[in-house]
């Protein structure tokens, strides 16, 4: 049975520093901030539900020394980012090295709300660089079950043209990894440079046994608990 308890969380990442893997951010992968000689894990989170899960993970990366890059909604439903209790979750966070980013939904905000998605992001960066007084790098697009792909903004946008160095999925990469990640919650799901591993459901220890030069996790507090999914 797959298991998603932090035990297992932690068991994942102290296989990697076991297993010789150099645990960075994102925006260190896109500033080449690592040794073409290492093996890299390019550790993403995306907070969709459950920020408050962030406190377990918060405690396990501190005490493995490791760091994330960790993208945060702004109009998730479940969740107020600006709330003092999260505020100080994310500053736990950013105090051990995290990188913190913004978990976009541009399209479904825009779309829905006939809000300017271009000057919404301004915004929303802005806000984020006030709040957490640190300079925001890269935007990872939220896939949700609305009608419409927030990925489909960086289509006509560049990340530049926003002060940012990256979006999550670009081609640097999203092309050049073995990318896992635990998005079906129960189970995990593959792509190899940016092509779907069909029915590939081994877990990032088990694709460390490959030996891949660059690891790119994805995991969302969600998936992750103590004891059971609905504590
Ligand atoms: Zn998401």
């Amino acid at each position: 049975m797959d298991n998603f308890t932090f035990d297992y969380y932690k068991s994942i990442f102290s296989s990697a520093v076991k297993n010789e893997y150099k645990i960075i951010t994102v925006k260190e992968f896109f500033l080449d901030e690592y040794s073409r000689d290492d093996k890299i894990l390019v550790n993403r989170i995306d907070v969709d539900i459950k920020i408050d899960r962030l406190r377990s993970i918060y405690k396990i990366f501190k005490e493995l020394n490791i760091r994330a890059s960790i993208y945060i909604r702004l109009h998730a439903p479940d969740y107020n980012i600006l709330s003092i209790g999260n505020i100080k979750i994310i500053q736990d966070l950013i105090s051990i090295g995290c990188e913190i980013g913004l978990h976009t939904e541009l399209e479904d905000v825009g779309e829905y709300c006939h809000i300017d998605k271009k000057a919404l992001l301004k915004k929303e960066i802005e806000l984020f660089e006030t709040i957490f007084e640190t300079k925001l790098y890269g935007t990872a697009s939220h896939g949700d079950m609305t009608p419409y792909n927030n990925l489909d903004f960086w289509k006509s946008n560049r990340a530049s043209d926003f002060g940012l160095l990256y979006e999550a999925y670009d081609k640097k990469l999203w092309d050049n990894c073995r990318y896992v990640s635990d998005s079906e919650w129960t189970r995990w799901k593959a792509y190899e440079d940016g092509k779907l591993l069909e029915n590939d459901r081994r877990t990032p220890i088990e694709h460390m046994d490959d030996d891949c030069k660059v690891l790119h996790i994805l995991t969302h507090p969600e998936s992750w608990y103590e004891d059971y999914i609905y504590e």
